[in-house]
């Protein structure tokens, strides 16, 4: 058995950052810049309102209560085209450009407007600049708004689009593609016959790979057979980024999986020292990664969370590969087997009102019992030979694409 730490190592080593491509700004949510992005322009591009009021020279508000003459509105997107002399002002609204001449703005709750005599009676005393949003505030040419390696959120992504940015350069995201693997498999929700199970894996890795931000590509069941396997396994390699198949890596006895990937590919056959999910293969067919799950549905899951997510996160040029981690408090006893193996338990659980995490063991922890992993709102790292008892911390990862 290797260490999962040696696992990761190994496999990430070979993993490189798909392209960098130009991408629309409409696309680019959840893609990961590949180069710094500067500013070109100013923001806001001119000085304008943050208030809706009165545009005024402040030394005229000196002696205030003052009456000034109304010489015009400006809304936003609209412009003063003469300028504010001594004893004027003009009716601005939020956002609007303030007209030459004027310093600042005297919100309208601080005023009282005369629209007949078009006079403005300004209660307050304003210093200059009150209530102005400056040309380049935000912004200014030059400024580094994006770095490289940064993941394309909503605020970058109007930040980018507050610039005129319309495309981007950034990583292309993976194209994944999901088989599953077995004689025993079906899918096409038919009665079942003896000897057969439905198809669950696919399902669950094809969502685990949309979770993560990919291009899933349902690739089908495969039946174990070396033709077949060949040629589904060289059209994918062909076709997508990478590969993500399970079921065939342990050690069964009709596993042609083995066989074929080994004549595609360079393949690494490990045995983790982790449960569940300790099969786990990973090779490249080509420039193809490929990533051989085992096929209980639990296992499945765990080796994606644990080996084939981050990796496929750093194919998309991804720096934050790993699930967050957390101190948690156990409600229950957890571990305690001396197999040698660090142990990956599904609990459920939250934060309390301080914010510490409490958690407990869920039932049903084989690793063909998917229940407890779809309950599981993360996995408890219990390390080999220890045994946590309640009341101790365990360490947790959490899983789902919740805000945590
Ligand atoms: P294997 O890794 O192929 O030896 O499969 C291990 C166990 O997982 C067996 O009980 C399989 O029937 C089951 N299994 C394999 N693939 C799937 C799948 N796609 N969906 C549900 N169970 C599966
Ligand atoms: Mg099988």
């Amino acid at each position: 058995m290797i260490f999962l730490e040696d696992a990761h190592d190994y496999l990430l080593n070979k993993i490189r950052p798909l392209e960098a491509l130009p991408v629309p700004l409409s696309e680019a949510a959840g893609l990961v810049l590949s180069e710094t992005a500067h500013a070109l322009e100013l923001v806001p591009p001119f000085a304008n309102t943050a208030m809706d009021g009165f545009a005024v020279r402040a030394a005229d508000t000196v002696n205030a209560p003052v009456t000034l003459k109304v010489t015009g509105a400006i809304a936003a997107g609209d412009y003063a085209s003469k300028s504010l002399a001594t004893g004027q002002a003009m009716q601005i609204m939020t956002g609007a450009p303030l007209p030459p001449g004027a310093d600042a703005v005297v919100m309208v709750e601080r005023t009282n407007f005369d629209p007949l005599k078009q006079e403005v009676e300004v209660q307050i005393t304003v210093a200059e600049g009150n209530h102005v949003r400056q040309a380049g505030e935000d912004v200014r040419p030059g400024d580094q708004l994006c770095a490289a390696g940064t993941l394309l959120g909503a605020g970058h992504l109007g930040v980018l689009a507050s610039v005129g940015f319309d495309t981007v350069r950034a990583f292309r995201r993976p194209r994944v593609g999901v088989i599953s693997t077995g004689d025993e498999l079906v899918d096409d929700g038919a009665p079942l016959k003896l000897g057969q199970i439905r198809d669950s894996n696919r399902r669950t890795l094809l969502t685990l790979v949309a979770e993560s931000g990919m291009v899933p590509l349902d690739l089908g069941i495969i039946r174990d057979n070396e033709a077949d396997l060949t040629r589904a396994f060289s059209n994918a390699a062909e076709s997508c980024d990478a590969i993500v198949s399970s079921g065939g890596v342990s050690m069964g006895e009709f596993d042609f999986v083995k066989v074929v990937l080994d004549r595609l590919g360079e393949m690494r056959w490990m045995q983790i020292a982790i449960k569940p999910a300790k099969p786990f293969a990973f090779g490249l067919i080509g420039q193809t990664p490929v990533f051989g799950l085992p096929g209980n549905p639990v296992s499945s899951m765990v080796s994606y969370e644990l080996l084939a997510r981050p990796a496929l996160l750093k194919m998309a040029g991804q720096q934050c590969i790993h699930r967050p981690r957390r101190l948690a408090v156990s409600r229950d006893t957890l571990g305690g087997h001396d197999d040698g193996k660090t142990h990956f338990l599904r609990v459920c659980g939250k934060p309390d009102e301080t914010g510490r995490w409490r958690v407990g063991k869920l039932g049903g922890q084989g690793s063909h019992q998917l229940t407890a992993m779809a309950q599981a709102d993360a996995l408890a790292v219990v390390p080999a030979g220890q045994e946590i008892t309640p009341g101790d911390e365990v360490e947790i990862i959490l899983l789902g694409t919740v805000m945590q």
